[in-house]
């Protein structure tokens, strides 16, 4: 049978096999940890300690201050040394809980454990959630909590959990269906439980097949299907795969929540299973540290907070002239200028890199690749001119703001076009106009 897919986008190097085959390691903590207090889409947590202050591994340190937040947690035991802004991997200082490990790895109490999770209910399950600070895994970091609380006039039917991990270089989440499935299925059955969904499909892409092999032998009995989806990127966008798997399109400017469906990556899926059954909040993550420059790629659980240079060290360090600190994967991942920057819970991988460099960029040839490769059916050479000369009202007409920023359109440009710069800037400005406006 045919793998299920989207229409267009590309088939970029996988670079996987650098990694794929490595079970995690745990890297022990660092002496320090530098927390971000805003690690997640929404509103930064607001500190709850202060200078001097003793904390646990898994004491609430930030609190969310709103629905779209998430609550934060120490990551390890020690002596809180300052809450300052300090450097962060999305470009700007953030208001951060430094703390100075102990060493003693000291827990804080783990309260009740519930003797059968599945038997707790969806509001029940959305708290326990929320209280661990569980946001999407995947990159994103939108709070978890929030996604299993779908509209009343918006009824789920199905949750699509996403083990595509389409991106080059990454195997985190190909390693955790390996190696924790039962965590993965049970939390995909909370899931389904909190939002009052039916159906369970577990989407994952044919190159790996030990995975799908599994998933589908430790789903058997549960109700849960696993489908087969082409490698593709980008395969694991959520309105690609909803596309593929349940041939349902997200309206433009739409949720998932628009079509019944709820998707929660693989790691999500994990970490609220660890979050509802034994009490786990979010301290601390899967990632990938590869790339040709890496002198050992590795699978690895990483405290948050922990900074990439000891990451990076644990993988015996930079080999050859690598030229690029990226934090995600090759496509849509964030460059970094210093390897000083904490990882936080949307962390999915450190990769290192040595990138072409030629900095000419050349005339549009109205070759057409964009459009044929973008899989959101935009006009990327189109919309980039519109924003290099400021008509934003038009850019927002030809669908600037449904771009994913999935880099597709640049990657195959024979222009060398920087098309996700310009788009991205556009967005930007359109929403910053619309603030001002309602202002
Ligand atoms: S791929 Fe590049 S050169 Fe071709 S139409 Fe798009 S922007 Fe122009
Ligand atoms: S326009 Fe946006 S969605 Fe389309 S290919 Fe480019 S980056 Fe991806």
């Amino acid at each position: 049978m045919r793998a299920k897919t989207f229409p267009r986008g590309i088939h970029p190097p996988e670079f996987k096999s650098l990694s794929e085959h490595l079970a995690f390691e745990t890297l022990p903590a660092p002496d320090k940890v530098y927390i971000p207090l805003h690690q997640h889409f929404g509103a930064p947590a607001k500190s709850l300690v202060n200078k001097g202050d003793e904390v646990l591994v898994g004491q609430k340190i930030g609190e969310a201050p709103a629905l779209f937040s998430a609550d934060v947690h120490s990551s390890v035991s020690g002596k809180v040394l300052a809450v300052e802004p300090y450097i962060h991997p999305a470009g700007r200082p953030v208001l951060s809980v430094a703390i100075q490990n102990n060493g003693e790895d000291r827990r804080v109490d783990p309260g009740d454990i519930p003797a059968d999770p599945t038997a707790l209910s969806a509001e029940e399950i959305r708290k326990k959630v929320k209280e661990a600070g569980v946001v999407g895994m995947g990159g994103a970091a939108f709070p978890t909590a929030v996604k299993l609380s779908p509209p009343k006039d918006k009824p789920i039917d199905t949750v699509i959990i996403n083990g595509c991990e389409c991106e080059p270089v990454l195997t985190a989440d190909h390693r955790l269906m390996l190696e924790f499935p039962e965590d993965i299925i049970n939390g995909a059955l909370l899931v389904r439980k909190a939002t009052g969904a039916a159906r369970i499909i577990i989407g994952v892409e044919n190159n790996k097949k030990d995975a799908l092999d599994l998933l589908r032998k430790k789903a058997a009995g549960t109700g849960i299907e696993v489908e087969t989806v082409k490698t593709k990127y980008p395969q694991g966008a959520e309105k690609n795969l909803i596309s593929a798997i349940l041939k349902r399109e997200v309206p433009k400017g739409g949720l998932p929540f628009d079509v019944g469906v709820v998707v929660q990556n693989v790691a999500t899926a994990k970490a609220v299973w660890d979050a509802v059954a034994r009490n786990l909040p979010l301290y601390e993550r899967p990632l990938t540290v590869s790339g040709p420059m890496v002198t050992t790629p590795k699978n690895l659980i990483v405290r948050i907070g922990t900074p990439f240079q000891a990451v990076l060290d644990s993988c015996g360090g930079i080999n050859g002239e690598a030229d690029t600190l990226i934090m995600g994967g090759p496509m849509m991942g964030l460059s970094q200028w210093t390897a000083d920057v904490p990882v936080i819970k949307g962390t999915s991988g450190i990769l290192l890199w040595k990138m072409d460099r030629s900095p000419r960029e050349y005339a549009c040839i109205r070759c057409s690749r964009c459009v044929d490769h973008c899989p959101m059916g935009l006009v990327p050479t189109q919309i980039m001119k519109l924003v290099k000369y400021d008509h934003l009202e038009k850019a927002e007409t030809w669908g600037a703001q449904d771009c994913v920023e999935c880099g597709s359109c640049q990657y195959g440009c024979p222009a060398k076009i920087p098309l996700v710069h310009w788009i991205r800037l556009g967005k930007n400005k359109i929403i910053s106009i619309k603030k001002k406006k309602s202002a």
